[in-house]
Parts: structure tokens; sequence; C-alpha cells
């Protein structure tokens, strides 16, 4: 998600926020002011209004990043890092380093997030019917708050994996079942049939009732399914490259060029070699990387006198990995930071290169040659 900005940092979390999420602060504080508060007490002034859907907005964003920090906070205390908590158009999502490796960490840091929200919900629901009056508009904000953390929690506990109830549901059976893939593929399968339900129900409602509220279920429902799908295939992936090193999947002494090479040159050595990209190499030292990428960038007429060395990635903004690396790890970095390749060096030397092709001719062996 590129469109974020940062608002803070808590515990070492950055708290980001995606744009998507700043359309439904304006829905929010806009029927708010315009049609739930005049509903509820008729009679007071627009500007009263306003400030009270402003604030009650405000409140609702930080019970949803409640949520948020206590899933945070319990895979803290098992030990997974949190990167960053970002909110947008459908919560909050906090980004774990890595998922847990037992199914009682993953039901502790799971049941936080749905368990904060109902609590927020208990407290101020208790408090709305025990001690504040009604006909007030701050009694009215407290109530509104109450029950939209009961929804959160009803919405998120059900069992449609990601969400938190499909992956309550995936521990129970990794827990009974002693299998991590198996366990993901059903809850996966669960959570892809209530997705499609909810996409059903959408164009039921889009169609028979001409509501255009439909649509929400439609996208909610897409939404499930690509996230439980792509959260199957990262698992898929974790598990072929568990335990496999760096120096097994890499392309070993690779073919370099020099730096001094001029574009054109460079041409005929990508026709020739047919790979992607060169590590620039001279001498005994490694001087970076040039790519078929940065070809494109230089007009075909300044090829014969541009110099390698003046449009490739220099050595200390490359990735720059060990043979021994774990390969899952680097993976997930290189695809985290939209990077194809990364230079494999050993004290200084360059002993490989490893890129996205590495990997996926290694998994396509993989799939091929069997093994779960
Ligand atoms: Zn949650």
């Amino acid at each position: 998600m590129n469109s974020t900005f940062r608002l803070t940092r808590v515990l070492g979390i950055s708290i980001d926020i995606h744009i998507s999420w700043l359309l439904v602060a304006a829905l929010f504080s806009l029927t708010l002011a315009r049609t739930y508060f005049p509903g509820a007490l008729p009679g007071l002034t627009l500007h009263t209004y306003w400030t009270a859907g402003i604030l009650t907005t405000v409140v609702i964003f930080a019970s949803i990043l409640a949520h948020e920090l206590a899933h945070s906070l319990a895979a803290i205390r098992e030990g997974i890092s949190i990167k960053r908590i970002v909110l947008f158009i459908f919560g909050g999502v906090a980004q774990m380093e890595m998922e847990p490796d037992r199914p009682l960490a993953e039901l502790k840091i799971t049941a936080a997030g749905p368990l904060t929200s109902l609590a927020i919900a208990l407290l101020l629901g208790t408090v709305y019917y025990l001690a504040l009056p009604p006909e007030h508009i701050f009694s009215q904000a407290v109530f509104f708050v109450a029950r939209l953390n009961l929804i959160v929690a009803a919405f998120n506990l059900a069992p449609a994996f990601p969400l938190d109830g499909g992956r309550l549901l995936r521990s129970a059976i990794w827990h009974f079942g002693k299998n991590l893939l198996r366990a993901t593929r059903i809850a996966v399968a669960i959570g892809s049939l209530l997705s499609f339900l909810a996409m059903g129900l959408g164009f039921l409602l889009i169609f028979f009732q001409g509501t255009i509220w439909g649509l929400w279920y439609v996208f909610l429902g897409w939404m499930i399914y690509q996230a439980g799908q792509s959260s199957y295939s990262q698992l898929v992936f974790r598990q072929t490259f568990a335990g496999i090193k760096v120096s097994e999947i890499m392309s070993a002494n690779p073919q370099t060029v020099p730096p001094d090479l001029n574009l054109e040159q460079l041409a005929e050595q990508f026709l020739q070699h047919k790979f992607g990209a060169f590590p620039v190499f001279y001498g005994s030292s490694t001087h970076g990387l040039v790519s078929l990428h940065h070809m494109k960038e230089v007009p075909r007429e300044k090829w014969p006198h541009t110099s390698v060395v003046s449009v490739m990635t220099p050595l200390k903004e490359c990735i720059v990995i060990e043979p021994q690396a774990d390969a899952a790890e680097i993976m997930m970095k290189m695809a985290a930071g939209g990077e194809g390749r990364a230079l494999v060096m050993e004290n200084g030397r360059l002993v490989g290169i490893l890129s996205r092709t590495d990997m996926m001719r290694f998994m396509q062996m993989h799939m091929i040659l069997g093994a779960e």
C-alpha cells in the first residue's frame, strides 16, 4: 500500500493511514452530523451536530486503533515484532514481521483484538445505560461508539480467513490436526465460501432492491477472498523455502560486466547471455548492479556515449546478502521492497546473484518433483 502517510509512532510501531480511511472518516462524520444525531435528538444547532459528528469519528478511529494495538501487543509478547499498523477503508491491519509458529500463540494474538472491541462496547454500553441521560448528545455519541465496537467485534469474528474469526478457526484446526498447511487450506476454503456468499448477497441487493449498498458486500467479499488466497500462497511459499539457504538457489559465479562498458556493448551482453541483470565488476571489486530497466531510461542514441557505471545501481544501494542467509526471508524482503535481485557476497567477494527467476525455477522444480 503506497498511498499511506504516517500519523505517529506508538511503542515503536508506525501508525499509518491509508488515504481510503479519510473517505471513511468523512462518510462517518457526514452520516453522524446530518442523519444520526439529528434523528436521535432533533432541534440542536448544525454546529453542535458537526462537532459531535467529528469528535465521534475521532473516537471511532481510536477504538479501531485500540483493536489493532491489542493484536500488536499480544504479538510482541509472543516475540513477533510489528512494523506498522495501517488503517484503511475496511478497518485496520497490524503487519506482523512473521506468522506465529504455534496455534496457541495465534489464538492469543488473534483473540486480543475482538476482546478489546467487546470490552470497549461493554464499558461504554454500561456507562450509557447506568450513568448518562439519553437526551444529551454526548450520551448518544457514547452509545453509537459502543454499538460500533460491538459490530466491529462481531464482523471480525466471522470465520472468514484471514479475518480474526477465520484465524481462530485455523488455530483450532491447527492445534488438533497438527498441520498448519492443512489447517490454513480448510480455513481459507471456508473463508472463500463465505466471501462468495457475501458477494452473492451483494448482487442480490443490487438487482432486487436496487440499493447501491450491495456493492459494499461485493467489495468486502472480494477483498476477503483475495486476502485468503494470498495468505495461503505465502504460506506454501514459506514452507517450500523452509531451511533452504540462499546458496542452494542462487545463480553461482554470475556473468559480470566492467563499469566502463558503454550501453551499446551492454545491450549485446544482454542479447548474448539473456540475463535480466549483470553485477558490475572490475579487478577484484563489485561496483553495483545493472539491469535492463536501467537501459530503458536512457534514449537509444545516447547508448554509445553512456557508460554502465553512470546508470547502474551502486553497491551501497543494492540488496547484498550472504550465501548462508535464509532464502525465504530474503525473498520476502525483496518482494516487500519491490526488488527483483540481490547480490550474494561472502567476505566482500561476489559469489552469486539471486533473482525472482531463480526462486520461480526452484518452486517449479519443487512442485514437479513432489514433496508436500
Ligand atoms: Zn482484528
